[in-house]
């Protein structure tokens, strides 16, 4: 029996007054799934400090869609790892599709960021993609076979099990259908197979790989059938409480 992980990609979305209203609809019905589900949800830099101080005596988490590598200094505009746990964050997202198709985010920065994260004590949340093309070449095995080795270059095998992993394919991502919880399996067991072969059997186990793009309610208990898949990364859906609650309640039934 596993505790599902899910998770709310909130993008670049929400107000201050906005995100104050979401939570105080939907920490009080959240609080029923404590101990059956790990929640948190991803919201913009401007709002994070105000949602740590609003989750403060729930069990629900928040955290950053993107950081900077370093810490501190002259990189103007940048927001680091570090500013993110000083204002209540937890997890940081990194290297989401949308930072590498926007913003040409490489795996050597996912690499950083992923450093920068584990020494500011945040559970880096790192994206690993497929895209269409590569998926009808057959290559999704070693598309990810060079991101979990490119990425994880020089860490140890106990950094990595604290990491969590998202598998998304990109043409699922703000799409109308997921991916079939049966090939979304097969990536997952292939990024635990890369990760055994280069970090052994504990790492393999113990790394959280969760999948995302176009998760809904009607699927999410599909997904976390699967041997590989510990939990689910919402986007659009997560931008409601009440639709966020509901897929946050299938997926605490697996642990019930
Ligand atoms: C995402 O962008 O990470 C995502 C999963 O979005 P959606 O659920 O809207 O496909």
């Amino acid at each position: 029996m596993k505790t599902p992980i899910i998770f709310a990609n909130w993008k670049m979305n929400k107000t201050l007054a906005e995100t104050e209203e979401y939570f105080r609809r939907f920490l009080g019905r959240a609080r029923k799934y404590a101990g059956k589900a790990e929640i948190f949800i991803l919201v913009s830099h401007t709002a994070l400090a105000m949602a740590a101080d609003l989750v403060r005596d729930s069990e629900v988490k928040v955290g950053s869609q993107n950081h900077f590598w370093e810490d501190f200094g002259p990189y103007t505009g940048e927001i680091s790892a570090a500013m993110i746990r000083d204002c209540g964050g937890r997890y940081a997202l990194i290297g989401h599709y949308e930072r590498r198709l926007y913003f040409h985010e490489s795996l050597d920065h996912i690499r950083r960021k992923a450093r920068a994260a584990l020494r500011n004590r945040l559970i880096p949340v790192i994206c690993i993609g497929v895209s269409i093309e590569e998926r009808q070449a057959g290559e999704t095995g070693s598309v990810i076979k060079r991101q979990i080795n490119l990425v994880f270059e020089g860490f140890t095998a106990s950094e990595i099990e604290t990491c969590y992993l998202l598998y998304e394919p990109y043409w699922a991502v703000g799409a109308e259908k997921p991916a079939e919880p049966s090939e979304a399996q097969k990536a997952h067991s292939m990024i635990r197979d890369e990760l055994r072969a280069g970090f052994g059997k504990q790492a393999a186990r113990d790394v959280k790989v969760l999948y995302g793009g176009s998760v809904r309610r009607d699927h999410v208990l599909e997904f976390l059938a699967q041997p590989d898949i510990d939990g689910a990364g919402v986007g659009r859906a997560g931008l409601d409480p009440d639709s966020f609650l509901e897929i946050i309640e299938a997926a605490a039934s697996v642990a019930a």
